[in-house]
């Protein structure tokens, strides 16, 4: 779908002032509020539409890029944002969304604070390097924190609610004058009485002790971009712990680990292959297979080929994490020496080594010989 200029979505015009953003932003927001529009698909693209556009035009930077370039600037580094989840929105624009009067989530009617936060779930997924390769859809067993069904997540026992905090009327906070260099100040603290959640619980959810959350186990499927590697960190936003009472959920980091191939070795992008050939066949030339990571390539070794000879097979190692380049799979040659022979053969190699033909030469050959060397280890 083509997208919307986002001043036009706000209804600002190129000139509009970040406080004329924000309130644009603010009734917009307002308007398509899910809250106020439950199950209404249309809204919900508006009130995402909307985000999108206040994401850009509140940051100067992203704003002066989308000027110059329009849309085709926004591009994956350092654009606008995906709001994939609603929770996404509610998180990032808190302040927008603070005295709103309905809280950080869809179809719940109570005033939710973003101070409960849930803690972050870190999983580790071991992966091959075929699925490296190619990117992989993953679906993961956890034991996470879930909203208690017994409570819908509210802490309070069944038939009961929770009742408005009195010391701080229901904000979490309480305000403080202080004295300081610049004069009185007014400052806002946690309700000491309430430890910031606006509610007090007379009648505690038996299920959860009053905490709103369980634990329970989880499937999670989450997609793997290629070309990721050992100890790299994907963050998924939203999808950790459940916060405490109706808080905001954790994120779910996901910690890469590689899973070694039994004879391709990884150097960043590229994969490395020790190739082990016959004296014959190095001196006479041949096809050999080798292994790739998706089945196998014919390679053609010249006539007196040496050991040390780098063969580059272009673009069959592994993408870059950020798709725009695929290393190479390099094959390094070894010719293989025996080290028994039978005396027939033993005889042959006699005569062999009068010959001409095997005095070493190395400077007639390959004058690159060494030098490749140098570079494939360095
Ligand atoms: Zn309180
Ligand atoms: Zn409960």
């Amino acid at each position: 779908m083509e997208k919307r200029d986002y001043y036009e979505v706000l209804g600002v015009d190129k000139n509009a002032s970040k406080e004329e953003i924000k309130k644009a932003y603010r009734q917009l927001a307002l308007k398509y509020h899910p809250d106020r529009n439950p199950d209404d698909k249309a809204a919900e693209e508006k009130f995402k539409e909307a985000a999108e556009a206040y994401e850009v035009l509140s940051d100067d930077t992203k704003r002066s890029r989308y000027d110059q370039f329009g849309h085709a600037g926004m591009g994956t580094t350092g654009g606008a944002s995906d709001f994939s989840s609603m929770e996404d929105i509610f998180s990032r624009f808190e302040d927008i969304f603070q005295g709103f009067g309905f809280g950080f989530g869809s179809s719940r009617g109570d005033t939710r604070r973003g101070v409960n936060r849930g803690s972050n779930l870190r999983v580790k997924v071991k992966l091959t390097l075929k699925e490296i390769s190619e990117g992989v859809e993953k679906k993961i067993k956890v034991n996470k924190y879930v909203p208690c069904k017994e409570c819908l997540g509210s802490g309070a026992a069944k038939g009961s609610t929770p009742s408005k905090c009195n010391t701080c009327h229901g904000t979490g906070q309480v305000m403080q004058m202080q004295n300081s260099f610049f004069g009185r100040i007014q400052t806002a603290t946690v309700c000491p009485t309430c430890g910031g959640d606006g509610r007090i619980i007379q009648n505690r959810c038996s299920s959860c002790h009053g905490e709103g959350i369980v634990k329970e186990d989880e499937v999670l499927t989450i997609n793997i971009p290629a070309g990721v590697a050992e100890g790299m960190q994907l963050s998924v936003s939203g999808k950790g712990n459940a916060g405490r009472r109706n808080g905001m959920n954790g994120d779910l980091i996901i910690v890469i680990e590689e899973e070694p191939h039994p004879e391709l070795v990884r150097h960043e992008n590229d994969l490395l292959y020790q190739l082990f050939v016959s004296v014959p066949d190095a001196i006479l030339g041949t096809t050999v297979e080798i292994p790739t990571l998706d089945g196998k390539a014919k390679v053609k070794i010249d006539p007196g080929t040496q050991t040390g000879k780098i063969l580059r097979l272009r673009s069959k190692g592994l993408p870059d994490v950020n798709g725009y380049s695929r290393g190479d799979l390099l094959v390094r040659v070894n010719v293989w020496i025996p080290k028994d022979v039978s005396k027939d053969e033993h005889k042959i190699l006699e005569k062999l080594a009068k010959s001409p033909s095997f005095s070493p030469n190395p400077n007639s050959s390959e004058k690159t010989f060494f030098k490749k060397v140098q570079d494939f280890f360095s």
